[in-house]
C-alpha cells in the first residue's frame, strides 16, 4: 500500500551550455504506508528536484507521480495544488516561519486556510506542539525562539492539516550535532506517533541509520543501500 509512487520519473535542464543535464534518468521508489525512507545524494545529485517532483512542485519530463492512491501524472496544476495541499507537508533546512506570528499562530494557520475551526486548530497546534516539547513555547514568535525549538514547530506545521506524506530536506542540517540528534528524535517520534510516511532527504549516515531504509540517488537514478 504505497503513499508515494514514482515510476520512470526523469527531468532534465536547459542550461544554455551545448547539451542538457539529464538530473533524473528514470528514477523508481515506492514509500509505503508508515515507512520513513532516508535519501541520500551528494550535493548536485538532484535531491531537491526529486523532492519537489515528489510533492507536486515540479512536473517529471516523464514517469508518474502517485500520491495516496491517486495517479496525478498530466493533470490540472489546480488538480495537483490540491492534493499537494491534502496530502504533502514539507520541511526544509531553514524553518521558514512567519515571523510576525507565534508557534502556535503558524502551525494553526494553515488549519485556519483549509476551513478547520479558531478552536480547533489551537487545540491542534498545541498538541503538536506538546508531542515535540516546544507546548511551553506556544506564544513565542519565531525569534524568540532556539534554531532547535523552531525546527521543531516547522515540524508542527508540516503536519498540522494531516498530510499522508512527509517531505523532507536536511530537516536538521542547520543545527549544531548534537541540537540535530535530539530535534531528529523528536521528528522521528511525531511520524511514528501520526503513523505517517516520509522521505528524507539528509547527508548524515548516523541519521540514515534510524530510519527504515535508505535509498541513495546518483547520476540520475536509485539506488539500494545496505
Ligand atoms: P541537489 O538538491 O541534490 O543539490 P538539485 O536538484 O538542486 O540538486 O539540482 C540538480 C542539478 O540540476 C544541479 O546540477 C543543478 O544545477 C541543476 N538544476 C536544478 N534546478 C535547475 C534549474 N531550474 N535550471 C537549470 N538547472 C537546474
Ligand atoms: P540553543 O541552546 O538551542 O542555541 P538558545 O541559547 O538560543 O538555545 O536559547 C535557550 C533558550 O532561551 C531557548 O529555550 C529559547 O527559546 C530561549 N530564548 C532564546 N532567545 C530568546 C528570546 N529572544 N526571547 C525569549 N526566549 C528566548
Amino acid at each position: 500500500d504505497a503513499v508515494l509512487s514514482l515510476a520512470g520519473i526523469t527531468k532534465s535542464y536547459n542550461t544554455g551550455l551545448p547539451g542538457q543535464v539529464d538530473v533524473l534518468r528514470g528514477v523508481d521508489l515506492d514509500v509505503q504506508r508508515g515507512e520513513v525512507v532516508a535519501l541520500v545524494a551528494p550535493s548536485g545529485a538532484g535531491k531537491s528536484t526529486l523532492l519537489h517532483i515528489a510533492g507536486l512542485l515540479d512536473t517529471p519530463d516523464a514517469g508518474s507521480v502517485t500520491l495516496h492512491g491517486q495517479n496525478l501524472t498530466g493533470q490540472s496544476d489546480r488538480r495537483r495544488t490540491l492534493a499537494r495541499r491534502a496530502e504533502v507537508g514539507f520541511i526544509y533546512q531553514f524553518h521558514h516561519l512567519l515571523p510576525e506570528f507565534s508557534a502556535l499562530e503558524n502551525i494553526a494557520l494553515p488549519q485556519l486556510a483549509a476551513g478547520t475551526t479558531r478552536t480547533d486548530a489551537d487545540a491542534r497546534a498545541l498538541a503538536l506542539l506538546e508531542k515535540v516539547g516546544v507546548g511551553h513555547r506556544a506564544s513565542h514568535r519565531p525569534a524568540e525562539l532556539s534554531g532547535g525549538e523552531q525546527q521543531r514547530v516547522a515540524f508542527c506545521r508540516a503536519l498540522a492539516n494531516g498530510p499522508a506524506l512527509l517531505l523532507a530536506d536536511e530537516p536538521t542540517g542547520n543545527l549544531d550535532p548534537a541540537t540535530s540528534d535530539q530535534v531528529f528524535d523528536a521528528l522521528m517520534a511525531l511520524v511514528r506517533d501520526t503513523g505517517l510516511s516520509a522521505l528524507i532527504a539528509t547527508h548524515n549516515l548516523d541519521l540514515a541509520k534510524r530510519m527504515d531504509r535508505t535509498v541513495r540517488l546518483d547520476t540520475g537514478h536509485l539506488a539500494k543501500v545496505p
